[in-house]
């Protein structure tokens, strides 16, 4: 029979209240219950059935039925693929048979009773593009269902999926059984990822984030705790003692950016309403121990619930400094109270806390999704904390404390490694003394095969690169990313203390070539302390020099450090997001300037510095002729080029296939900057992507680049490379690829030339 639509449209309203309910506090198996018999009396069918999809074991699992025999409830799974139902699932669609069993996909399971039912409709629960499970219909008549009930439980579907989508992770939530089954059935299990910072590392699992964090503070129970006032506050003094030598070690090691980076927990520790609640409760007789649990966790609870990014992340401080004083005021602990033999897993990670984390001996870094921003890769490469990216959830089902293997190279996490694993990676990490393999790598110069000069230089992104790129001999510093100790801090860096940062740069190569680029922050670099700073669209936001335009005093304290960190040596200054001369010229005023302020105040007369544009807008390839005949050099920034030619956002990892740096417009859009500067006489060097790329680089080079700026680590294996290369045969090469219409033909001669790289 068919059902009439105004049947299908009354029924989806009452489902959608339905979820509703859930909302209200309905139990999840009341309410799944609940579902499947609304569903099947208003689809007048005999068996409706709700499939929940367990991501951590990969199974389907009947969680309600009616019609079916409810003994199957909770026991009945499904691989993807399995049955029709898995069928479903696996194909994302819906699956309608007159006769389910004509199918070659049908799996009778007769326990379920269900031999007598012929027809079959089974359709996809999705959110988003998560898999949340499979709605089933059966009914004795043979061809009972119709197109039109397919798509009306679709939207049955599509309606219940936020409601089934909560009652699918709420059935993992930690603490009932299942949950333990499925968090035990994580383990021995391997996690793919991105590589993000090479490295291997051997920790347990802890977890940044998530329900029941706060468990993460030692119980108060534990006997060998001490119990008196005089341990407590011995236990501070300690604790403030750690974090000075902490973060003295941090200002030698990277003095760019460690200041005061845990400032925050120095004046929390000393605070009356932290430290002086404690002791005010350990004096009305709760035990030290407690005392630290429950003013530890209060702030916690507050700092939890506000909306705001840089209150959240107090949370970490809290947690950091509870974990300390507690561990200070046990007798007999191993444990250092850091993160000393841990792998930390989270969907966020915020400059700052991934220098902490770094700061307290965290091994590796497991990051789900797109939960950080690019310069947050950035920053984990230069303080070379193994990190990869991972796009399976089932990370935050790894029990706390699980054995982990880190193995970036191969962009693996194994779960609770075996001893062969453990063996493995402990190796790989006793044989890896990276700098010296690179030193021993690397060249004096670059060359091709045939001998032409090519020039590898460095990008800078914290002062500690300079020790790599120093060992590595790089020929100058290409690209100075001077945001960092902005971006850190949680204030804009003084004049002085800049002046400092960029002395250390001008000053840390033997080579003179020094490019220090003006702040780029907006777009993913955000400088939470700037209250105004929220945008809808920030990579199409106030960024970089437009930034700085806008903000003249910063722009001129920047300018102004820079500018006698330079002293008498001819530094290069660079300006990113050059969208038109108007910005050039605007900037190049504000240098000026500045040149005149710092002879004002009796600082100093300082030649005028070279002045550079980066070309990485559409606009400004557009501009290029007349940005080539203005500016004393260009920059084309590839990451930020291919990022804007294609409308790709390049933090975004569901779109990171589209990233393609080999796109023809990307590799035409170079050429016509490249050819614009050659014939103006304009130096031009490139960053970003397509100068760590051998293939990239073999096209540029082809073209007539002849200076790249790139990691310093990388340095070494692009040379060899380089050395493989042959210009006449780039040159050629260059002038076909930059004629290719498809990014098919681009990738099919690029095979059939074979590079030896
Ligand atoms: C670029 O865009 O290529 C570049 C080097 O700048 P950043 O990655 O800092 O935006
Ligand atoms: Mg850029």
């Amino acid at each position: 029979m068919k059902i009439p639509d105004e049947t299908n449209v009354e029924m989806i309203c009452s489902v959608s209240e339905l979820a509703n309910l859930f909302h209200q506090g309905q139990d999840i198996k009341g309410f799944l219950a609940q579902v499947v018999r609304i569903v099947s009396s208003h689809m007048q069918t005999d068996v409706c059935s709700v499939y929940i999809f367990d991501e951590a074991r990969d199974v389907l699992v009947l969680q309600a039925t009616a019609g079916l025999n409810q003994e199957m409830v909770g026991k009945l799974t499904l691989a993807t693929g399995e049955g029709l139902t898995g069928l479903a699932l696996k194909e994302l669609r819906p699956i309608r048979e007159g006769r389910g069993a004509d199918n070659p996909y049908f799996k009778p399971i007769p326990e379920s009773g269900e031999e007598r039912f012929q027809s079959f409709l089974a359709v996809p629960i999705i959110r988003g593009i998560r898999r949340v499970g499979v709605l089933v219909l059966q009914d004795e008549k043979a061809s009972r269902f119709s197109k039109s009930d397919a798509m009306a439980l679709k939207a049955i579907a599509t309606q219940l999926a936020v409601t089934l989508e909560n009652a699918q992770l709420l059935m993992v939530l930690p603490g009932t059984e299942d949950t333990k089954k499925k968090r035990e059935d994580a383990a021995g299990r391997l996690i793919r990822g991105t590589q993000v910072v090479d490295g291997v590392a051997l920790g347990s699992a802890y977890h940044l984030e998530g329900p029941g964090k706060f468990d993460g503070l030692i119980k108060a129970q534990n006997r060998d705790y001490r119990n008196s006032l005089d341990d407590f506050r011995k236990a501070i003094d300690d604790t403030e003692q750690q974090l000075e030598d902490l973060q003295k070690r941090l200002e030698e090691e990277l003095a760019d950016v460690a200041s005061l980076i845990f400032s925050a927990h120095l004046l929390m520790l000393r605070d009356e309403g932290f430290s002086g609640a404690m002791e005010e409760l350990i004096k009305n007789g709760i035990r030290p121990c407690e005392a630290v649990e429950q003013v530890a966790n209060r702030y916690i609870a507050i700092f939890a619930d506000s909306d705001n990014h840089r209150m959240r992340e107090k949370i970490q401080d809290i947690k950091d400094l509870g974990h300390r004083i507690l561990k200070n005021l046990i007798a007999d602990s191993n444990d250092r109270g850091d993160y000393t033999d841990q792998i930390i897993i989270t969907s966020e990670l915020l400059p700052s806390e991934l220098l902490k984390l770094s700061a307290q001996n965290a091994e590796g870094i497991v990051l789900y999704g797109g939960g950080t921003t690019a310069h947050v890769t950035v920053l984990a490469r230069s303080l070379q904390v193994p990190l990869i990216y991972t796009e399976d959830d089932s990370i935050f089902r790894i029990p706390e404390n699980t054995p982990l293997a880190l193995d970036a190279h191969q962009a693996l996490l194994i779960v609770n490694p075996d001893e062969a694993a453990q063996k493995r990676i402990t190796q790989l990490k006793e044989g890896s003394d990276r700098l010296e393999e690179l030193e021993s790598m690397a060249r004096e110069e670059t060359r091709t095969a045939d001998g032409t000069r090519i020039y590898l230089r460095a990008t800078v992104n914290l002062l500690s690169d300079l020790k790599v790129a120093g060992r590595i001999k790089a020929e100058g510093i290409g690209l100075y990313r001077s945001e960092f100790p902005f971006l850190i801090r949680s204030d804009f860096p003084s004049e002085e203390e800049q002046f400092r940062i960029y002395s250390q740069v001008v000053n840390g190569l033997e080579s003179p070539l020094v490019t220090l680029r003006t702040l780029d922050v907006g777009g993913d670099k955000i400088l939470s302390y700037l209250p105004e700073s929220h945008e809808a669209n920030p990579f199409l936001g106030l960024r970089a020099i437009r930034f700085l335009l806008e903000n003249k005093k910063v722009f001129v304290g920047q300018l102004k450090a820079m500018i006698r960190a330079g002293g008498k040596k001819p530094i290069r200054i660079l300006f990113p997001l050059v969208s038109s001369l108007d910005d050039f010229f605007n900037a190049r005023r504000i240098v000026l300037k500045s040149l005149d302020f710092l002879k004002r105040d009796g600082l100093g007369t300082f030649p005028m510095p070279k002045l550079g544009a980066m070309i990485e807008l559409p606009s400004a390839v557009e501009m290029a002729p007349e940005l080539a005949r203005e500016a004393d050099f260009l920059s084309l920034g590839t990451n930020d080029l291919v990022q804007y030619m294609l409308g790709v956002d390049r933090t975004n990892e569901r779109v990171a296939g589209l990233f393609d740096t080999r796109h023809p417009a990307v590799l035409r859009a170079v050429k016509r900057v490249v050819d614009t500067a050659k014939a103006a006489d304009c130096p031009l060097s490139v960053c970003g992507i397509m100068a760590k790329d051998p293939v990239t680089v073999y096209y540029l080079m082809g073209l007539g680049v002849k200076e790249f700026s790139l990691e310093p680590g990388r340095i070494p294996e692009m040379q060899s490379a380089v050395a493989k290369m042959n210009m006449d045969n780039a040159v050629k090469d260059a002038e076909i690829l930059s004629k290719l219409g498809t990014s098919k033909e681009i990738k099919e001669f690029l095979k059939k030339i074979a590079l030896p790289v």
